[in-house]
């Protein structure tokens, strides 16, 4: 086994995250860990198949046990559109512009946008960071978020598979050939990225025949508060969250957390009811700790342990600076101050927030049957 392989394979005993993007043709054929994995696959079927990768990244070590993707995994960091007319590939045009000028400008969005190369248009709207949803809310977020555009700015052409496939869609690749579906052979026309500017001004003849000519070309992303902002805000009014300018899109995912939870909030943890964090948890914080970082439903998992066992805001406080190696700053899991709990850990304190119940950490793949916790 080489030391690269080696070293996957024990990090997946670890169950740490290691993402991977699936490739397809497109059907899923592969999962690619890295670029070069994935340019790799593109090398041997561009040009014989049409190429195609998924939206998303995954967590290789939250598969599910028969090794199939866990698509709740998803590391949400970008919205998807695909916008396709069998007969007329102008209306997709028309639809991409509508869009671009009564949501994207007004917000101040670059959106990435690209010819497929068959009768359609995709475009991306990019977050300035992956949006931490709790896992079983992402795959609605993100339909519902869709469904929603298209009947507010009227995108009769946004394709309703698309918006159905949510966190488990295939793109097609840039700068890959298209493939007839009849023929089986290409059809001259490449999967093209065009800028907001020419999107706007040339005309369906102009852009594919700037199609033809395999440009080789890609326009970095611009990613945006904003569009990260205006996607939270859509996923509290989904849930019934009040907002306002004055909250934090952190304060939003934790109320998020909490109106999506299984956690009771019925329980009370008093002095005679400690109860000693248990195995799978501490494993929790270890690794967290080892690679500095952890993501806000862990830090959920983390702090209710904690709490639950009794524990002071210093040794709280400790806990959390080890993970992140930096002064406590505006996310409320610690302060500067040792002694003054994150306003996160205030909350959990003042609702008496119960510790997460053993079938949720199995099912978020902290616990497993195996663990000898209760
Ligand atoms: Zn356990």
């Amino acid at each position: 086994m080489s030391k690269d392989r080696h070293i996957r394979n024990s990090r997946r005993r670890n169950n740490r995250p290691m993402y991977y993007r699936e490739f397809g043709i497109p059907a899923r054929i592969a999962k690619c860990d890295s670029v070069e994995g994935l340019e790799k696959q593109i090398e041997k079927y561009n040009g014989k198949k049409n190429c195609y990768a998924s939206v998303y990244v995954f967590d290789s070590s939250q598969d599910k046990p028969d090794g199939k993707t866990n698509y709740e995994t998803a590391v949400l960091n970008t919205v998807w559109f695909d916008f396709d007319d069998n007969k007329d590939v102008d209306k997709c045009l028309k639809d991409v512009r509508k869009f671009i000028r009564r949501y994207c400008k007004p917000l101040k969005i670059t959106p990435r946008i690209y010819l497929t190369g068959g009768k359609g248009f995709q475009m991306n709207i990019d977050f300035y960071c992956p949006v931490d949803l709790p896992q079983h809310i992402k795959r609605d977020s993100i339909k519902e978020y869709l469904k929603h555009l298209k009947q507010k700015y009227v995108l009769k052409t946004l394709d309703d598979i698309c918006i159905n496939n949510s966190v488990s869609c295939m793109r097609r690749i840039v700068n890959t050939a298209y493939i007839s579906k009849i023929e089986g052979t290409p059809t001259g026309v490449w999967c093209t990225q065009f800028s907001v500017d020419e999107i706007m001004k040339l005309d369906i003849a102009q852009l594919y025949a700037m199609a033809m000519e395999n440009t080789k070309r890609t326009i970095p992303p611009e990613p945006s508060k904003k569009a990260l902002r205006n996607f939270v805000e859509f996923v509290c009014d989904l849930h019934k969250i009040e907002h306002t300018v004055s909250h934090s899109v952190d304060y939003l995912l934790n109320k998020l957390d909490e109106a999506t939870s299984s956690i009771s909030h019925s329980y009370s943890i008093s002095n005679e009811y400690i109860k000693p964090p248990r195995e799978c948890v501490i494993k929790l914080i270890e690794r967290n700790i080892e690679r500095g970082h952890s993501s806000h439903e862990n830090n959920n998992i983390i702090s209710t342990e904690l709490v639950a066992a009794g524990y002071k805001n210093r040794d709280i406080h400790f806990i959390f600076e080890s993970i992140y190696d930096e002064p406590g700053g505006d996310w409320g899991w610690y302060t500067s101050n040792p002694n003054i709990a994150g306003r996160q850990i205030e909350l959990i304190r003042s609702k008496a927030l119960n510790r997460y119940s053993k079938d949720k950490l199995i099912q978020l793949s902290i616990c497993t049957d195996k663990c000898g916790c209760v």
